[in-house]
């Protein structure tokens, strides 16, 4: 049986959903802080706190586990440099309770959502996963704290992990049952679709005089679906006997915020009301994944690289669901 921490999440419950549909059993914990009763569509689901010990010790003895993975972080990064306390208390704090749970229960593998913030500003792109890790923000530091947690973890106790660095998670189920639902939504895609549903005033474009071919920032946008699939083969190699490692999650392709919002209005059908505004502090450039290592090594053949079908996606989600899964109203 695999767990599933942060199974009502976004990426969390698209993977619940692929687990389902390849026969595994499912055990989601989420505390629905952030997450969405109505995005867990099967297994079974404990409502609660993973910085919980005793909530960790019951899960785990109620439950068969082989493996977790381990989805429920907080992610923006913006709130990160303002409260890095709050990201060291979840992310760090919250996954060494969940070592020791593991280690006491002998769970014997990990998959961990990992980040390309880890990396910091690039040096290189594509960027490799020996690329240097040298965050430029509190949430990539803290994810990077937790991937060194892990090495050690394995050194000494033989606890095995994956850790997964997503590029810019994009796009919805192609069934259209799940969704992208953050309170707030910071992210890209979400904000350009809500603006063509009159949601938004309007889009901002943050940053026109970035040097690259139109001035503004280029980011590597991967289906959330084909980051469901990683995981699941990520801990098949696992249980193959794969050493403790960690992939790059993306499609190897940059699109500019132009180019997406230019997508958008395409798969939408009229124009999106957008304005330019200054750079968002902390914004590199240039994101683009070198992911041939988990192509590779994990046979892993993302299904919906193409921009346009991520936008469609997502566009199915959000023309059906104006209000989310309408629990934050
Ligand atoms: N972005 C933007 N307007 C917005 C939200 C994001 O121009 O309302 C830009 C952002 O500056 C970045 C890209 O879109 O260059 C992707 O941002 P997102 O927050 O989706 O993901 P990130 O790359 O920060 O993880």
């Amino acid at each position: 049986m695999i767990c599933v921490i942060g199974g009502a999440g976004y990426i969390g419950s698209h993977c619940v959903k692929r687990l389902l549909e390849r026969d595994h059993k499912v055990v989601t914990l989420d505390n629905l802080e952030a997450g969405h009763r109505a995005a867990i569509v099967g297994g079974e689901f404990v409502q609660g706190d993973y910085t919980d010990r005793q909530t960790l010790d019951t899960l785990f003895t109620s439950y068969p586990i082989e493996c977790v993975m381990h989805f429920a972080a907080y992610a923006s990064v913006a709130e990160s440099m303002t409260d890095p306390a709050k990201f060291y208390r979840l992310n760090v704090v919250g996954g060494y309770t969940l070592l020791e749970a593991m280690r006491a229960h002998r769970i014997p593998y990990l998959i961990f959502s990992s980040s390309a913030a880890t990396y910091g500003e690039p040096r290189q792109i594509p960027i490799p996963e020996d690329h240097p890790q040298q965050p430029t923000n509190a949430y990539g530091e803290t994810k990077r704290a937790f991937e060194q947690m892990l090495r050690w973890y394995d050194v000494a106790f033989g606890l095995r992990s994956v850790s997964l660095r997503y590029f810019n998670a994009a796009g919805a189920d192609p069934e259209g049952q799940l969704g992208e639902d953050h309170h707030p939504e910071t992210h890209l895609i979400p904000l350009v679709l809500l603006t063509a549903l009159g949601k938004r005033p309007v889009l901002k474009i943050f940053g026109t005089d970035y040097d690259t071919p139109d001035g503004t920032a280029i980011r590597d946008y991967i289906h959330v679906t084909d980051l469901a699939d990683a995981h699941i083969l990520a801990a098949e190699s696992l249980k193959g006997g794969a050493p403790t490692t960690a992939y790059n999650l993306g499609n190897g392709l940059g699109y500019s915020v132009r180019e997406v919002v230019r997508t958008a209005e395409e798969v939408v059908g009229h124009p999106i009301p957008q304005e330019e505004a200054p750079r968002r502090a902390g914004d590199p450039a240039r994101l683009v994944a070198s992911a041939d290592r988990a192509k590779r090594e994990l046979g892993w053949q993302p299904q919906y690289a193409d921009l346009r079908t991520i936008i469609e996606t997502a566009w199915r989600w959000h023309s059906t669901h104006p209000d989310g899964y309408g629990d934050r109203l």
